[in-house]
């Protein structure tokens, strides 16, 4: 059985819900049905949480254009190519 972070006597049963540190239930930061060690653990797993995801959806978005852009400038230049081609003769 892990101990408390903060009282190596007292036995932890809890854990940070950002980090996994066991705690006492002395020691932990009640927000809402979470636990946390610290205000910094809190403001980790808090709110930013959403806003991550969505930058990560933001960025998979973006590189999705990319590629399709980069696929579409192949392809034109391709036929252009094969045109040119075609002419020279
Ligand atoms: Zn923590
Ligand atoms: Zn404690």
């Amino acid at each position: 059985m892990p101990v408390c972070l903060n009282h190596p006597e007292v036995k932890a049963t809890v854990r940070c819900h950002a980090c996994g540190k066991p705690l006492c239930p002395d020691c932990g930061m009640r927000d809402g049905r979470a636990l946390y060690c610290s205000v910094e653990c809190r403001a980790r797993q808090g709110s930013d949480k959403g806003l991550t995801a969505s930058i990560f959806r933001g960025r998979a978005t973006l590189y999705r254009r990319k590629l399709l852009a980069a696929s579409g400038a192949t392809v034109l230049l391709g036929s252009l190519l094969l045109l040119w081609g075609w002419l020279a003769g």
